[in-house]
């Protein structure tokens, strides 16, 4: 048995962003035998959204920064910033991946320290095989990516309806096209992350734990403020220790044990080296999901058990806004279906939403896309729950006025 322990770092973080980064980088083995100066790199941050750094949405685009400044001092070939944002941001006149940059911050950085941005969802992509897949034979990856020598991992520390944290194996779900996204759910996401990172697997990752997010991803709500940043070579243990930051034990996150037991890594807490802060003393458990459903929206049900961030983040936008308005009491006995729908679901009040539910179309109130418009779902709800749906789309508007306001005077 290989006894060798994978070392991860975590650091408190103080004024100094990029000091702290640096130091976390460090203490993990430093970049210096990764890159050579014919090294392609990739810098892979989580951006999945149309959000601001601050948020806790998206990786902080300082962190962005200083994880490229010091890749920028090894001098290599080649380095690019790359992302493609969830499901739905691939339609370019709509939402895209550069919108999202854009607003992030992370596209004012990369033009800063001159380092191309490439959109991953509209890169060209190279079906790739998966050798001894769980459950994606195939795969289609960006091109960008597939030309990269090294990949570095910047994501954001979050809980996640689905699997239970996103840090840096999942982050890497960007590196698919829209509709390889979407087949990654249904095929079940844990899995898919275990096979995507077999075969584009990040050589070093860093973790923007400045602020997190918790439970349902509302902002400001469920912004959690960590001020640390942590660092590994290992990916599988930078997940294992940050998930236990986030007071997630390691056998709740399957994705990690796919991915120790696949040999790409350890989740194992006894064979990982946890240098720097102590894990007991910065610990924060952060919320989950199902627990802020419930204590914030007690009579809605939710069946969304394979619904991917395409419809569930547009789902929770439309629960954030009527909870701005004060009607969160009329969800009442309402059940709402995203993801694959069940095959006997006879609610009495339900709202089905997203292609993949759309074979109880016609059953019940049915919002159509892939993903569904944020304003469509609002509508179905507010007339299934006899909601008055103009309230809420100004409740929706102050929020956006203030938002922008609130973080453009904390931006980058
Ligand atoms: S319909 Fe919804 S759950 Fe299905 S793939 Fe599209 S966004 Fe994801």
């Amino acid at each position: 048995m290989n006894t060798k322990k994978s070392v991860v770092s975590v650091v408190k973080v103080g004024q100094d962003v990029e000091a702290a980064v640096r130091e976390a980088i460090q203490m993990a083995g430093g970049l210096e035998d990764l890159i050579s100066s014919k090294s392609r790199v990739l810098i892979k941050p989580n951006i999945a959204s149309r959000d601001r750094s601050g948020t806790g949405k998206v990786t902080d685009a300082r962190v962005t920064e200083a994880v490229t400044k010091i890749v920028q001092r090894q001098k290599p070939a080649r380095i690019v910033i790359g992302e493609g944002s969830a499901v739905g941001f691939d339609f370019p006149d709509l939402q895209d991946t550069m919108m999202a940059l854009e607003e992030s911050g992370t596209k004012a950085v990369a033009e800063k320290l001159g380092v191309p941005v490439v959109d991953l969802n509209r890169d060209s992509h190279r079906e790739v095989e998966v050798p001894g897949a769980l459950v994606m034979k195939t795969v289609k990856i960006a091109r960008t990516v597939l030309e990269s020598d090294v990949i570095v991992s910047v994501p954001v520390m979050k809980t996640h309806i689905r699997s239970a944290v996103t840090l840096s194996l999942k982050n890497m779900k960007g590196v698919m096209p829209g509709g390889e996204k979407r087949k990654s759910h249904h095929l079940g996401l844990e899995l898919a992350i275990a096979d995507l990172n077999s075969v584009v697997k990040p050589h070093f990752a860093v973790v923007d734990g400045l602020v997190g997010m918790e439970g349902l991803w509302e902002y400001p709500d469920d912004c959690v403020r960590m001020g640390v940043v942590g660092a590994s070579r290992d990916p599988v243990a930078l997940d294992s220790v940050f998930a236990r930051v986030m007071g997630v034990e390691v056998r709740e996150v399957m994705h990690l044990q796919y991915c120790q037991s696949r040999g790409l890594g350890i989740a194992d807490p006894e064979r990982i080296d946890a240098v720097g802060a102590p894990v007991a003393e910065i610990r924060h458990p952060f919320r989950r999901a199902f627990e802020v459903v419930k204590s914030r929206y007690p009579g809605l049900a939710i069946l969304g058990e394979k619904a991917c961030t395409g419809c569930t983040n547009e789902f929770i936008s439309t629960l954030i806004y009527i909870r701005l308005a004060q009607q969160v009491d009329r969800l009442n006995g309402l059940t709402v279906v995203l993801g694959e729908a069940p095959e006997a679901f006879s609610g009495e009040k339900a709202v089905v939403i997203g292609k993949c539910a759309r074979k109880l179309e016609g059953r019940f109130p049915f919002v159509p896309g892939c993903p569904p418009r944020v304003d469509e779902i609002t509508q179905k709800v507010c007339e299934a729950c006899e909601i008055d749906v103009q309230l809420v789309f100004q409740k929706r508007e102050e929020l956006h006025r203030a938002i922008s306001g609130k973080i453009m005077k904390n931006s980058v």
